[in-house]
């Protein structure tokens, strides 16, 4: 273990950290609390010193007399029982006006005397020992006086230092007690971040199947476990969609250029006439387009991914929009004898960005004509609900099977399962891109594309766009 001293403040542990910041906050309230305790403990002590002083003084006036034109404690010896109690633990001193000693009540022969003070209480030193001190001026008669009641502090001196030593060694140990509690209890707290750390760290790229699957209470720790698991739940689901989608662009490149290897290999083997090279690079040209649609897909499918594409929205005329569409693939449809029908009310319009609508629809139109037999009908419909602009192509042709509805919009779908479609595909056939273009480019519009198809009657793709 590396020693804490070589660490900054913030690689400490957090156990250590919490457990010093615990330690140091209870000391901090312990060490207030016992210097008020002290400090109340020796007020009171004094107070009651004080009261005993005064009660002293109160109780030696009663026998204030005169004696010769003098202060002097009378009829002490016929009430000893009284004086007993009194002079027991206090000195008391009849003093003169000018500090001269009149007369003295104490057990002990050898008392201090303290110097003239006004009247109230002190705390005076008397080698070395402190003394509490009542002074209070006394009259009998016109002659006045002062009467001083003293008693040793050394009891209250002596209680107050074994108060103090029992603080300071109990502190300490109150505080490692604390801390021993505190590091335990923040270890404890902290045992399941641990396992999510290791979980953490046993955790790449290639292997993103662990979870953290937290038994404990849904609390701070369990919520921040659950909240790991979800993360992972969706990074494992963009890493294998990130996978696939390299593994199917790559297959999808390497069709075409595998059939043309081929068709180059299989021209190439013997001396041809020209028709025959220009046939070939003809079929060739067909599959060089097909990649080029590909690789431009897959850059537009990979722009939008990146959030660079910025709609650039314009007031669109959706009459207008349509036809410039359709007449796009009225060709093919022409030469399949599919009627285009077209239903669009005047004066509808959106905002949306040109080039990707065209996109989108002409996507969805191409689709429509290309799946559709022969003598079919392809309709576009389109009208405003609320703020929505709804626009749906449905077509007469043969429909999609329900299991591949949910998947259709996955990037390299294609119903039929077939990816390999060779040489005599003539290079048409979709990559499977067109749909997911569409449903990206509806989203970036703040919209939405949905599906309905039933085999046998035909299909209709519904674009919500606000
Ligand atoms: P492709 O470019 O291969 O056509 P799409 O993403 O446009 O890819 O379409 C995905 C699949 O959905 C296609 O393989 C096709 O089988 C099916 N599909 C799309 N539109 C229609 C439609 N109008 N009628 C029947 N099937 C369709």
């Amino acid at each position: 273990m590396r020693m804490l001293s070589h660490l900054r403040p913030s690689q400490i542990p957090l156990r250590i950290r919490l457990t010093l910041w615990y330690v140091l906050s209870l000391g901090f309230i312990l060490v207030l609390f016992t210097t008020f305790l002290y400090l109340q403990v020796r007020r009171s002590l004094v107070a009651q010193v004080d009261a005993a002083l005064h009660l002293a003084a109160t109780q030696a006036l009663l026998s204030l007399g005169e004696e010769g034109g003098q202060l002097a404690f009378q009829n002490v010896e016929r009430n000893p029982e009284a004086m007993r109690n009194l002079n027991d633990d206090f000195v008391i001193h009849l003093l003169a006006q000018d500090g001269t000693v009149l007369d003295t009540l104490s057990n002990d022969d050898d008392v201090p005397v303290f110097p003239v003070q006004a009247t109230g209480f002190r705390t005076l030193i008397d080698e070395e020992d402190p003394w509490r001190v009542y002074s209070q001026e006394v009259a009998a008669g016109s002659i006045t006086g002062r009467v001083q009641v003293a008693q040793e502090l050394e009891p209250v001196v002596e209680t107050l230092a074994s108060l103090q030593a029992q603080i300071v060694l109990g502190l300490p140990l109150a505080l490692l007690l604390a801390g021993l509690g505190g590091f335990f209890l923040a270890s404890r707290a902290l045992r399941p971040i641990d396992h999510i750390t290791q979980t953490a760290r046993a955790i790449s790229a290639s292997d993103l199947g662990q979870r953290i699957r937290y038994q404990g209470p849904a609390d701070e720790v369990g919520r921040l476990a659950q909240t790991f698991d979800n993360m992972l739940d969706r990074l494992q689901a963009a890493f294998g969609r990130e996978r696939r989608f390299t593994g199917d662009a790559a297959h999808e490149l390497r069709t075409p250029l595998a059939a043309l290897k081929g068709r180059i290999g299989v021209t190439l083997s013997r001396p041809r006439q020209p028709a025959a090279y220009v046939e070939t690079l003809q079929e060739m040209e067909q599959q060089v387009d097909r990649l080029i649609r590909l690789s431009n897909d897959l850059l537009f499918m990979a722009r939008l991914d990146q959030g660079q594409f910025r709609p650039q929205t314009e007031r669109i005329e959706l009459a207008d929009f349509m036809a410039a569409v359709m007449d796009q693939v009225r060709p093919l449809a022409e030469a399949k004898a599919i009627t285009l029908v077209e239903s669009i009310p005047p004066g509808l319009t959106l905002q949306g960005d040109l080039d990707l609508l065209i996109r989108l629809h002409l996507n969805l139109l191409d689709n429509a004509v290309k799946y559709t037999p022969a003598g079919g009908r392809v309709t576009v419909q389109a009208e405003r609900m609320g703020t929505q602009v709804i626009v749906s192509v449905s077509d007469t042709g043969p429909g999609i099977p329900a299991e591949h509805l949910p998947h259709l919009f996955e990037r390299f779908y294609r119903v039929e399962g077939d990816r390999a479609r060779g040489w005599r595909d003539n290079g048409q056939g979709g990559a499977g891109l067109g749909l997911a273009i569409a449903y990206e480019i509806a989203r970036a519009h703040g919209g939405h594309l949905a599906v309905q198809s039933e085999v046998g009657r035909g299909t209709t793709f519904v674009v919500y766009l606000s």
